[in-house]
């Protein structure tokens, strides 16, 4: 008898997830039950579209999805379609692969103004995400301030500084791409309440902000004196000090007719969103930084700007009929097991860290517990799943469904682009009839 595995969220920790099991238990059957009508999570959600061999990772995801063991459920929402209890008692392993969809919130008065985004839900619509499309920032402002110092926030802001030419091969979304590329945007702030030796950024990223056509990085010199954190393992330190020498690098930089500008402001702290009902600037704190704590100044000062981006970190979201640990945003687990046959990877077990590899780990560890909890309990898997979305009237995406939209967005490219996203869930499963 089959082992029969329900993987709940087709992300990056759901694939590896699939691959693992596929290796180890090749009889087993899985169903990969996602909430789009789009697979691969923030794969095709997040990745920036600007970083096209980075969301190439899909086609080794795509491997897995065409096996015969394999079935895709799209458009099949967890807890609306069918609950994790229903999933119980259809399949003999669930995993549970959703990530962290939520914004954290800056928790500062004014955060709720207009004007006023976390990055889940910018990156989120210039991407295409069904959630986010509707979102309609005005961008018609002058200046606009990331808040955070990671990889998250120097996407949104490259996003903002690149020109058209520099998006021409990329999938950014047409709406957003009309937004951007007409807003008279001429200096983006991106702040970051430590020093440049605590950022979060990979070099790469960080450098290409200094190879932009248009925008030119500025970074105030004396802000580089404090060095890095003491407390760091070599292999950190090393990617730190690499970052602060790309910084240095970027002192030297003129703008050369560049008509944007991307400011760097370490040591500084959001405290309030100004304005009326819309952002019309930032009040932040200087900080310094003291025992591996950012702590205020006293001195304040402002920044004009008509957009604010918090990127500053996501959250998960709590599962009916599961523990949460509301504090960290994920899932209560023992080492990824939530018990009775219910598994967790990526980031809903881990928090919103790591890179794509990261969720490898998780993928594999599930794979190895599922197989030790001993052999198939019988039950009857997708055939039950499909008899209940049936009876729900739940119209479903499979794989060959999805590789028509896919077709349909790579026909629809201008030219040099990978693609013309569709972003709205009824205008794909009109396409699917
Ligand atoms: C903006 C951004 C850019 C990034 N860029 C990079 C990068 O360039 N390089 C890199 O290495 N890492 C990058 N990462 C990190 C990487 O994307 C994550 O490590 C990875 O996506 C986590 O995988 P996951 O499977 O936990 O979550 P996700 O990829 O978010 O997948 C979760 C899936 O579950 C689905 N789902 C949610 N709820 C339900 C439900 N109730 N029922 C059914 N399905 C559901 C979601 O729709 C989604 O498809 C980036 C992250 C972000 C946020």
């Amino acid at each position: 008898m089959p082992l029969n595995v329900a993987v709940v969220g087709s992300g990056l920790s759901g694939f590896y997830t699939v691959a693992a099991l596929l290796k180890s238990a090749p009889d087993c059957r899985i169903d990969v039950i996602e909430r789009l009508p789009t697979p691969f999570g923030l794969i095709r959600g997040g990745v920036a579209p600007d970083h096209q061999k980075t969301k190439n990772v899909w086609r080794a995801y795509e491997k897995s999805a065409l096996q015969e063991a394999v079935r895709f459920f799209g458009n099949v929402e967890v807890g609306r379609d069918v609950t994790i209890d229903e999933l119980k008692r259809m399949y003999d392993a669930v995993v549970l692969a959703v990530g962290s969809p939520l914004d954290r919130n800056l928790g500062i008065p004014g955060e709720d103004k207009k004007g006023v985004f976390g990055a889940a839900s910018f990156v989120g619509w210039y991407n295409g995400h069904p959630d986010f499309r509707t979102l309609d920032p005005n961008l018609d402002v002058k200046a606009a301030a990331v808040i955070g110092n990671g990889n998250v926030a120097i996407d949104c802001a490259r996003v903002l500084a690149k020109t058209p030419e520099e998006m021409a091969t990329t999938d950014l979304t047409a709406y957003a791409a009309e937004a951007i590329h007409n807003a008279p945007l001429t200096d983006i702030y991106m702040c970051g309440r430590r020093g440049p030796g605590d950022a979060k950024f990979t070099n790469v990223e960080l450098r290409e902000m200094g190879e932009l056509l248009d925008c030119t990085p500025v970074v105030d010199a004396r802000q580089l004196d404090e060095g890095v954190p003491a407390d760091l393992d070599d292999r950190d330190r090393r990617l730190r000090e690499r970052n602060l020498e790309t910084l240095r690098e970027f002192t030297a930089q003129t703008p050369a007719g560049r008509k944007k500008r991307l400011h760097f402001m370490f040591y500084a702290s959001p405290v309030e969103v100004l304005g009326g009902e819309r952002v019309e600037g930032i009040r932040m704190e200087r900080t310094a930084v003291r025992d591996g704590r950012a702590v205020g100044s006293g001195e304040y000062f402002e920044i004009p700007c008509g957009l604010v981006i918090a990127a500053i970190g996501y959250d998960g979201t709590p599962f009916p009929g599961l523990p949460f640990d509301r504090k960290r945003g994920v899932v209560v687990h023992e080492n990824g097991r939530i018990g009775d046959g219910v598994y967790a990877v990526g980031w809903i077990k881990r928090g919103p860290t790591g890179v794509i590899g990261t969720n490898k780990h998780d993928g594999d560890l599930a794979a190895e517990q599922i197989l030790e909890n001993g052999p198939a309990g019988g039950k009857p898997g997708r055939d039950a799943l499909e008899a209940h979305l049936r009876g729900k009237g739940v119209r479903w995406v499979s794989y060959a469904d999805w590789k028509k939209i896919d077709a349909a967005e790579i026909a629809g490219a201008h030219a040099g682009a990978p693609r013309r996203k569709f972003s709205s869930v009824e205008e794909m499963l009109a396409l699917l009839g």
